[in-house]
């Protein structure tokens, strides 16, 4: 079987999270596929890349003195976020504040912690801030902002909801799982630098280009992270802040590989011949009569209200919304003119 297996090919890969990893990535995730920074005494090498990884992921978030790892992906920042939160608190009943749009990562995070996850209707897909400042109280621990939704790329008013957070004295985190390397090309607001930010995730394996696993966490100071310390008697180092113990070398190398080649020209490149593209499909979809969301990044939402199809999918076409509404939505990282071309083509077809 695993003789005649053909990984997905990219070529036809319209609505993923991830994408291509960067060739020198690539070669950095096979050099150091035997290394496990979770063991830092042993590993030390890809233990200093994982320094390198988190530094560089500062510069990109606006962040003076980064602190962080790089964590399987951006379910397990986000519940080491909500963890830093929940430690640190004075409170029997936790609970975390986020807009309806908060990735399902923040369900599993709360179930995981015991912690309420209250969730604030949108206005106009965007966190609305006094939806949300009505679900806070006295045991709210955590307030969080989106900075490129899953579903509709949209950004949330990160000071505004970091406010929200100092006022009720709980902690700001922001999910920039994956918008994180395009934001730093646009106006908004949304990192360290321009908002009361504590912590974050950022992910290098989706549009950072890094091999998976590569997900980031940053926290605004170290400290924070020592609410998330456990002592580890049989390794050479004294203690683990992570949630998974044995970790991928290899994403960590992949993660800098990436950073070294890209940031910041490369990405740059990369976010505006998405957002590029985004605007060309968002065209291409209104003149067909559809209705489209965005694009604020690059992801276009349109409703296509097509059933999808065997046929359709043969095609290439994949489908990726909110189980029971006719949203089709398209990243556009890795995907070129020419595949959208073809996608169009099949919408016409079809
Ligand atoms: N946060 C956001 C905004 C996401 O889009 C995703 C995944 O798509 C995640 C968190 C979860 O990341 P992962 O699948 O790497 O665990």
């Amino acid at each position: 079987m695993l003789q005649r297996a053909e990984p997905q090919d990219f070529e036809r890969v319209l609505s993923s999270m991830c994408t291509v990893p960067h060739p020198s990535a690539r070669k950095a995730a096979e050099r150091f596929l035997a290394t496990n920074p979770g063991d830092p005494g042993t590993y030390e090498t890809v233990a200093d890349l994982e320094d390198d990884a988190v530094d560089a992921l500062g510069e990109l978030t606006g962040l003076a003195e980064p602190a962080g790892y790089i964590a399987s992906g951006g379910t397990e920042a986000n519940i080491q976020a909500l963890r830093i939160a929940r430690n640190r608190a004075d409170t029997d009943d936790p609970n975390v504040v986020a807009p309806v749009h908060a990735h399902f990562s923040f369900t599993k995070a709360a179930a995981v912690l015991d912690v309420e996850l209250r969730t604030a209707p949108a206005r106009n897909h965007r966190a609305d801030t006094e939806a949300m400042a009505e679900l806070i109280d006295d045991d709210t621990v955590c307030v969080v902002g989106v900075a490129g939704s899953t579903e509709y790329g949209f950004v949330d008013p990160i000071p505004a909801i970091a406010d929200l957070a100092g006022d009720a004295g709980a902690l700001c985190h922001v999910d920039a799982a994956w918008g994180g390397f395009y934001l730093p090309f646009t106006d908004h607001d949304w990192h360290f630098g321009h908002a009361a930010v504590d912590t974050m995730t950022i992910d290098p394996h989706k549009v950072g280009q890094a091999a998976v696993p590569a997900g980031g966490l940053l926290a605004r100071e170290e400290t924070l992270l020592d609410d998330l310390a456990v002592e580890t008697p049989y390794l050479e180092s004294t203690s683990q802040l992570t949630l998974t113990g044995t970790r991928s070398g290899a994403g960590v190398a992949s993660a800098v590989a990436a950073m070294e080649a890209l940031w910041p020209a490369g990405y740059r490149e990369q976010y505006e011949r998405s957002m590029d593209n985004a605007e060309w499909l968002a065209d291409q979809l209104s003149a067909r009569g559809h209705d489209v969301v965005g694009p604020e990044l690059p992801l276009v939402a349109a409703d296509l209200s097509i059933p999808m199809t065997d046929e359709l999918r043969e095609r290439g076409c994949s489908r990726s919304g909110r189980l029971g509404d006719p949203t089709m939505k398209k990243m556009v990282a890795h995907v070129t003119r020419s595949m959208l071309r073809s996608f169009v083509a099949d919408l016409d077809w079809y």
